[in-house]
C-alpha cells in the first residue's frame, strides 16, 4: 500500500543532536541533518578537537552545526546539553561497545521531558527478530535492552533498522567500509544461491542518512521500527560475488563456508572474528533480513513510506570501491591473477576518482 507523505508540517525545522557524528554511521547521518536544513548541534568527545578526526568536524561546522563537548554517561551534562540547546530530537549512533552508555541519556532525556522523538543506535537488524548465535548476541542483547527502556520512559521513539551498509559484508574481520569486496577469493556461506532464506539488503550509506532524515518527525514513524528492504539491492552471496566479478571484470575462485564453519568460528570466542561469524550466520544461513514480514502494527517499510525516494543501486555502490583494488587491477608484482587477466581488466574496469 503506498501512503502519502506525512511530515509534521512545522515553520522551523527541529532541533536536532547527532550523537556519534565522527563514526562510521554518524557522519552520513551528520551530512544529511545538515542538508534537510536542520539546525544540527554535534555531541563530541572532548578529545576530538586535538584529533585526526577535527577535519571532518570542522567540514561539519562549515556547513553550519554546532559542537558541543561531552559524553552520553553523564547525566547532568546530557541534561544541560538538552536544555541549553533546545534539543527536540536526539539521534545516537556510538559503537557497538557503546550500546549500553545509552542508559543514561535516556534517563537524561526522560527528566528534561521535551524530547519529541529519540533515535537509539540500532542502525543494523531488528534486534528483536534477529537472534545470532554469541558472541554476536551480547551486542542484541544490549540494544534490547536500550529498547525496552525507551520504551519504558515514553520517550517517542523511532528505529531504524537499515539492514547491510552497502559493500562486501563483514570480510576480513574489518569495518565494511574498510576493505573492497574481495579479490583473490570469495567465501559462499552455506548454499549461497537460496534467495528467500539466505539474502540481504545491501543500502548505500548516504540513503541510509538521507531516508533516516525523511523519518525522523514523520508521524508514521512515531514508536516504529523503520525497516529498509530495497528488493533491488537484496542479494544472495553468489550473487553479490558476480556483481563484484561484473564490475570488475574478472573471475574469483569461490570456496563453501559451511553453517559448521560458521558456527565453530563463532564458539572459538575471539574478537572480532567470532562476532563476524555469528552475524554472517545470521544473516546468510538463518536469513535474519528476510525471514519475518514487517505488516506488524510495530513496523513500517521505508519504501512504502516514501515511494518516490530511490535507493542507490548495489552495482553504483560496488564503483566506489574499484578505486581501491587499482594496484591490483593494475597488476601488483604479486598478483598473478591480474597478471593473466590484466588485457581484459584494463578494459572493464573504469577508474572512479576517490570520492
Ligand atoms: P563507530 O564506532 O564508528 O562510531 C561511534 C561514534 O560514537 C563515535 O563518534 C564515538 O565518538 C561516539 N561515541 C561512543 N561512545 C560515546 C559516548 N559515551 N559519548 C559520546 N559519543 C560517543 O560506530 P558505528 O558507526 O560503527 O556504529 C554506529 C551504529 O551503527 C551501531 O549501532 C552499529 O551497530 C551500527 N552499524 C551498522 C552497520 C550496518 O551495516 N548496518 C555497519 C556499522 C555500524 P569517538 O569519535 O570519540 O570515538
Amino acid at each position: 500500500m503506498t501512503v502519502s507523505s506525512a511530515t509534521i508540517p512545522s515553520a522551523t525545522k527541529a532541533r536536532i543532536l547527532v550523537i556519534g557524528a565522527t563514526g562510521f554511521m554518524g557522519q552520513f547521518v551528520t551530512k544529511a541533518s545538515l542538508a534537510f536544513g536542520h539546525p544540527t548541534c554535534l555531541l563530541v568527545r572532548p578529545s576530538h578537537t586535538m584529533h585526526s578526526k577535527a577535519a571532518l568536524l570542522k567540514s561539519f561546522q562549515d556547513k553550519g552545526a554546532t559542537l558541543i563537548h561531552g559524553v552520553i554517561n553523564d547525566k547532568d551534562q546530557m541534561e544541560r546539553i538538552l536544555k541549553d540547546n533546545e534539543i527536540e530530537i536526539v539521534i545516537s549512533l556510538v559503537g557497538g561497545g557503546n550500546v549500553l552508555d545509552q542508559i543514561t541519556l535516556i534517563d537524561a532525556m526522560k527528566s528534561v521531558k521535551t524530547i519529541k522523538r529519540f533515535l537509539p543506535s540500532e542502525f543494523g537488524h531488528d534486534v528483536d527478530r534477529a537472534e545470532p548465535v554469541e558472541p554476536g548476541l551480547t551486542m542484541y542483547k544490549e540494544k534490547r535492552v536500550v529498547r525496552r527502556m525507551v520504551e519504558e520512559s515514553g520517550i517517542p521513539f523511532t528505529n531504524i533498522c537499515c539492514n547491510s551498509i552497502a559493500s562486501w559484508p563483514y570480510y576480513d574481520n574489518c569495518h565494511p567500509s574498510k576493505l573492497p569486496p574481495p579479490t583473490d577469493q570469495f567465501q559462499i556461506y552455506g548454499d549461497g544461491n537460496i534467495k528467500v532464506s539466505c539474502a540481504a539488503y545491501f543500502v548505500d550509506g548516504n540513503d541510509i542518512g538521507r531516508l533516516t532524515m525523511k523519518a525522523v518527525d514523520d508521524v508514521r514513524t512515531l514508536n516504529k521500527n523503520v525497516h529498509f528492504r530495497p528488493s533491488m539491492n537484496c542479494y544472495s552471496v553468489n550473487e553479490l560475488a558476480s556483481l563484484w566479478e561484473k564490475k570488475i571484470g574478472r573471475t574469483i575462485p569461490r570456496v563453501t563456508i559451511s553453517e559448521d564453519d560458521l558456527l565453530a568460528a563463532a564458539a572459538a570466542n575471539l574478537i572480532p572474528e567470532s562476532i563476524v561469524a555469528s552475524f554472517t550466520h545470521d544473516i546468510f544461513i538463518k536469513g535474519c533480513q528476510v525471514n519475518f514480514s514487517t505488516d506488524g502494527s510495530n513496523d513500517v517499510e521505508i519504501g512504502t513510506l516514501y515511494p518516490d525516494e530511490k535507493f542507490r543501486c548495489l552495482e553504483d555502490c560496488f564503483e566506489d570501491f574499484v578505486p581501491m583494488i587499482r594496484d591490483k587491477i593494475l597488476g601488483g608484482p604479486n598478483d598473478e591473477l591480474a597478471k593473466t587477466n590484466n588485457k581484459s581488466l584494463l578494459e572493464a574496469v573504469p577508474i572512479t576518482a576517490m570520492g
